[in-house]
């Protein structure tokens, strides 16, 4: 029997369940709750929040080129969280929840000031930290490692995903991806693998995934021990 996990948001009354397929989760909130709305691993529940947003930047200006942004997310590390997903990824995982990422020049270019601004804004209830998913977000580490630089600042809990495993980063060898991971308080490493998926538990899309916690000093970790 598949674990599913149940999450009521006690600030905004949402319920959250991870592990049920959309059809058994329709028949149960046709019977006793309002309509759901899917938002599964990576799959954000609003579609249109950055519709209206100015394309920007001047070639100049530190930017990211992005998918969405939306709040309220209880699924995507600890607590309730402000969530960029990133649009761009050549990673392909077959079974990916979210192919409408991979284009390289989907989403739209925005100025890192206005994506730190739509995260940081006033949500209507307590945020615990910010999530950066994807796409692939280490496809842009010059934008990122600035981003992080501004939300650390302010204070944020990080959860960044990575389709990438922390030991092929580890192998880029490069000190952008070094510093991101410094400023990463939890890394969700390693690609989708669909035959994983059952018992995955929270935060995780397949049990190949990691959980790791300050990933830098897990990297330095295995630096010193090879
Ligand atoms: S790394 Fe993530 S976004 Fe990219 S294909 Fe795999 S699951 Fe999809």
């Amino acid at each position: 029997m598949p674990e599913t996990t149940w999450i009521i948001d006690s600030v905004t009354g949402a319920l959250t369940v991870e592990g049920l397929s959309q059809s058994s989760l329709t028949a149960m909130t046709d019977e006793w709750l309002s309509q759901s709305v899917a938002v599964n691993c990576a799959r954000p529940f609003h579609s249109s929040v950055i519709n209206g947003l100015p394309i920007l930047p001047a070639m100049t200006e530190p930017s990211l080129r992005v998918h969405r942004i939306y709040h309220h997310s209880v699924v995507e590390g600890p607590g309730r969280r402000s969530v960029l997903q990133v649009a761009g990824c050549e990673r392909r995982c077959i079974g990916c929840y979210v192919p409408e990422t991979h284009d390289l020049n989907g989403g739209v270019q925005m100025s890192l000031a206005d994506v730190a601004a739509k995260l940081l804004a006033k949500a209507g209830a307590p945020r615990d930290g910010i999530t950066i998913l994807g796409g692939e977000p280490f496809l842009q580490p010059t934008g990122l490692l600035t981003l992080l630089q501004w939300l650390k600042a302010k204070g944020q809990h990080i959860t960044l995903y990575t389709g990438f495993t922390l030991e092929e980063l580890q192998q880029r060898d490069d000190a952008s991806t070094r510093q991101i991971l410094a400023l990463t308080d939890i890394l969700i490493d390693g690609p989708f693998v669909k035959e994983l998926t059952e018992n995955a538990g929270e935060w995780r899309g397949s049990t190949n995934q990691r959980i790791l916690h300050q990933p830098v000093q897990y990297l330095t970790f295995i630096q010193q021990t090879v």
